[in-house]
């Protein structure tokens, strides 16, 4: 350290304070980073990797960006899931005695950035705090870049996994968490294996003490005490929230004022569905390529606004559970469906807004432009017109999204007085406000005005009494204005100009009183872009100041765009409202699937029935081969009944839907596999914790269980389970049941709710013709090898496998003991097998024998034919 240059000192001294983020240290026009921050930087940015004397013998590594295009850079690493200290200079380095002074002034990390560039558009990006605590678990999410806060906590059963199954939904891009509890759940594992994104801080335990939150809560919403919030009663949320609160300050370094409303809620309000079932699913991506295009976020969004975006998927996210709430959304999209001339108009008005709730969080944090501020302005205007279109709706929902909005006069006028109609983006080069706001404004651009066209003049003037008619007045940033004179003239020019620079072939002169006028619109200059930044902030302040209500505006804006959004889609693609019901029937008419009917373009999507009870029907077994459409089935189920809660129309003829409270699937592969877990491993710890996690309320798919393991272990597991949840002594919770064990059907009728469905198929010749069309009844056949066939398995292999199947289905291959390997003696047909083969292979058997000269055929080739 001793031998260090003083200013490698002061960069490890910042340093020292921020160990796990990357210090942007500011030196004049660059951010430098120094050691092994450049090393990491240089390759992860792709950025050449120099170096520097610090006093030591071999030169610090070293790399830099400028500062102008620094966002860009900064972005990339937060990207990558790392934190960044910017360090400023914070004295005027004319100024400083020895080394400038330098401080951290914030520090960006993934969950508390608020720059445009750096977030998507159509999705939150939150920061969560949770505490892991003996009587359970608090949590606290944000999204500083909308002013979004909401809390939970929770505590009894199964704590830790709907901490997980939370945790999956909101998907915050960091988590922060106590550190004393860190090492004793090794949370930090859990949480990864199911939040891969998600970038994980420890933070000091003292951020988390119940009264530290109380004492912070108070102060951040000026409360004297938390009753009003509605946390009086939920201390875990409150510790989480006292950490999230302190943790934003301590990376922005000012206090957060826009997250102006903590919102607590129940989990119960809300569907609970595990990671497996989310991806499953495909809400918001695919499984395969988790790309947007096939889930159903990418049919249902028809949204104008990125707020309406945003809002629409949390919705898809978390559907609802109180039947009020689902049914009003109904209402006012069955309103809204109906109402085409309204709904055309008001999207109209949605598309000219722009994304208030992120604008407002800008101003109120106070980085935004003036551009921001007429974007804001615009946005406002299209309220009251909003409005009274919203005026003709007599549905709830509508209703209170009318009330919710405010017109925001105050702040519209405040701008309109202010800021001119196109502001630069810059604050810092003036023409940002209107001369008409401020008379010193309006005086310092007439006197600048007047000084540059007393600069014309004089150009003529002087060229007139000099006779030089090339005579140039000239501006440039080192020598101000000049008077310019070719080297052809120079005789002519006159002894009280003063000559200040020479160049190839002119000369440049200056004269005392060209000195004064310059010095006068520098001066006013100077004094008006200093003026305008401090209107402008001041403008911004008052504007600010409004942010509360602003965001109600915002949110209602967000929940109209959704809604409008629901009713275009429904109407589009025929989409039925729902019966909303809480007494567990699920019955669907002509039910589709909305993202396999919209991928198809050839084909027609066939529809089917549902009939789901919590008596008679509640346990569906579904047999039917391969490729029969089994899983799009019930998946289809599931996506009705999800649509449905929240709040949108289905695609069916009719649907009445009971309310569930939980989905969960255990449907196909998982990639836990690549996590060294085997396919049965993976589908018995699902199954384990469906069992133990869902309720007589919820809605269960089953596909294939037992099928990685021998075929009576796998059997019994699924003949065992089948018996488990159908009875309502242990769940008697809705299911669908699809399986190849066909024996399974014969449990219709022994037990009670069980009922069999098939997906019907039609031979023909030796192919099956798929009919998609769910009937009762098992079915008989599976059709494996038919299915091989039509995936293009060649005929060689298709063949064989026939041949097998008739020797198995002889011999009854379920009889014999298993894990048995078959011997190919055992598998040889016998000559009167062979004979029994022409029903297969009379084409092949034919021309076998027209190639036999019987006549000519002594009685010993006969034999060894
Ligand atoms: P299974 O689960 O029985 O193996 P899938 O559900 O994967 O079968 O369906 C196979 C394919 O059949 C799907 O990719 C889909 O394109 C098509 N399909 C399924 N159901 C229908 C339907 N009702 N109408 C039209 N095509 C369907």
């Amino acid at each position: 350290m001793e031998q260090l240059t003083p200013m490698m000192k002061q960069y490890l001294e910042q340093k020292d304070q921020y160990p796990d983020c990357i210090l942007f240290f500011r030196l004049g026009d660059f951010y430098e980073m120094f050691f092994e921050d450049a090393v990491l930087a240089a390759k992860e940015l792709e950025i050449a990797l120099t170096g520097r004397d610090c006093g030591l013998e071999e030169r610090a590594p070293m790399c830099g960006v400028p500062y102008h295009a620094a966002e860009n850079y900064i972005s990339k690493l937060i990207d990558k899931g790392y934190k960044v200290a910017i360090c400023e200079q914070v004295e005027d380095p004319s100024a400083a005695k020895g080394i400038v002074k330098r401080e951290v002034i914030k520090v960006i990390t993934p969950g508390t950035v608020i720059d445009p560039s750096m977030l998507k558009e159509k999705e939150n990006n939150y920061i969560m705090a949770a505490l892991f605590h003996e009587e359970g678990i608090g949590i606290s999410y944000a999204d500083i870049s909308t002013g979004d806060l909401r809390v939970t906590e929770f505590t009894g059963k199964n704590v830790f996994s709907n901490f997980l199954n939370e945790a999956v939904k909101i998907n915050p891009r960091e988590i922060i968490i106590n550190q004393d509890s860190y090492e004793d759940l090794a949370v930090e594992r859990e949480i990864r294996a199911v939040c891969s994104q998600t970038y994980i801080t420890k933070f000091d335990s003292w951020a988390y003490k119940i009264d530290y939150g109380v004492k912070t809560l108070k102060n951040h919403f000026h409360l004297l005490s938390l009753e009003g919030l509605g946390l009086q009663d939920h201390s875990l949320c409150t510790g989480s929230a006292g950490a999230l609160l302190t943790y934003l300050e301590q990376t922005h370094k000012k206090s957060i004022n826009h997250l102006y409303k903590i919102q607590y809620y129940h989990t119960e309000d809300y569907m609970v569905l595990d990671k497996t079932t989310r991806k499953n699913l495909e809400l918001t991506e695919t499984m395969r390529d988790r790309s947007r295009k096939g889930s159903l976020l990418w049919v249902l969004d028809k949204t104008n606004t990125a707020m309406g975006a945003r809002l629409l998927k949390q919705w898809i996210e978390e559907p609802l559970t109180r039947s009020r709430d689902i049914q009003q959304r109904l209402d006012a999209v069955e309103a809204l469906k109906v109402d085409l001339l309204t709904r055309e108009d008001l999207k109209e008005y949605l598309r000219e807004t722009y994304d208030l709730e992120r604008l407002v969080g800008r101003i109120s944090y106070g980085n935004a432009n003036g551009r921001d501020l007429i974007w804001l302005k615009s946005s406002l205007s299209m309220i009251p017109k909003i409005k009274i279109l919203l005026n003709s709706f007599s549905c709830d929902a509508l209703i209170e999204i009318n009330d919710r909005m405010n017109t925001h006069q105050e702040v519209i006028q405040c701008i309109e007085d202010a800021i001119v109609d196109d502001p630069p983006i810059s604050l810092k080069d003036g023409g940002i406000i209107k001369e008409t706001y401020h008379p010193e404004i309006f005086n310092l651009r007439e006197a600048i005005t007047k000084g540059k066209s007393w600069i014309v003049n004089l150009e003529t003037e002087e060229k007139q009494k000099t006779g030089i008619k090339s005579l140039k007045i000239g501006y440039n940033k080192v020598f101000g204005y000049y008077i310019e004179v070719t080297k052809s003239n120079l005789g002519l020019v006159p002894s009280h100009y003063i000559r200040k620079q020479t160049l190839a072939n002119a000369e440049r002169y200056i004269t005392p009183e060209l000195k004064e006028i310059e010095s006068k619109i520098l001066g006013a200059e100077e004094r008006i872009t200093e003026l305008e930044y401090q209107i402008f902030t001041e403008v911004r302040e008052k504007v600010s100041a409004h942010t509360e209500m602003i965001q109600k505006t915002a949110k209602a804006i967000a929940i109209l765009d959704v809604l409008i959004s629901f009713a275009d889609i429904s109407d589009r693609q025929n989409y039925t409202k729902p019966v909303i019901n809480e007494d567990h029937l699920i019955h669907i008419q002509n039910g589709r699937h909305p993202v396999v009917e919209k991928m198809m373009s050839e084909s027609y999507f066939i529809p089917n029935d549902t009939l789901l009870d919590c008596k008679d029907n509640r346990f569906t077994i579904l047999t039917g081969p391969n490729m029969a459409g089994k899983s799009t089935y019930m998946r289809q189920v599931s996506l009705i009944v999800l649509m449905a809660q929240i709040g949108c129309f289905v695609p069916a003829d009719a649907a009445v839907i009971g309310i569930v409270d939980r989905i969960f699937t255990r449907v196909g592969a998982s990639d836990d596999l690549a996590q060294g877990q085997s396919t049965f491993m993976v589908e018995m710890s699902e199954l384990a914790n469906i069992i133990n996690a869902a309720t007589p309320k919820s809605l269960i798919l089953l596909d294939e269980i037992g099928r990685g393991t021998s075929t009576y272990d796998g059997l019994s597991i699924a003949w065992a389970v089948v018996e488990y949840i159908s009875s309502f002594e242990h769940l008697g919770a809705r299911t669908l049941f699809a399986t190849h064990y066909h024996e399974l059907t014969e449990l219709e009728g022994i037990l009670e709710g069980v009922k069999n469905y098939c997906i019907a198929v039609k031979e023909k010749g030796d192919d099956i013709i798929f009919l998609r069309k769910i009937i009762r009844g098992g079915a008989d056949q599976s059709y494996g090898i038919q299915v091989a066939k039509l995936a293009g398995v060649s005929e060689k292999i298709v063949n064989r496998a026939k041949q097998i199947l008739y020797q198995l289905e002889a011999n009854d291959i379920n009889k014999r003991n298993q894990g048995q390997d078959i011997k190919e003696s055992e598998i040889a047909l016998t000559k009167d097998e062979q004979l029994d083969l022409f029903h297969y292979h009379t084409d092949q058997i034919v021309s076998e024998l027209l190639k036999i000269d019987v006549l000519n055929t002594t009685p010993l080739e006969a034999m060894n034919h």
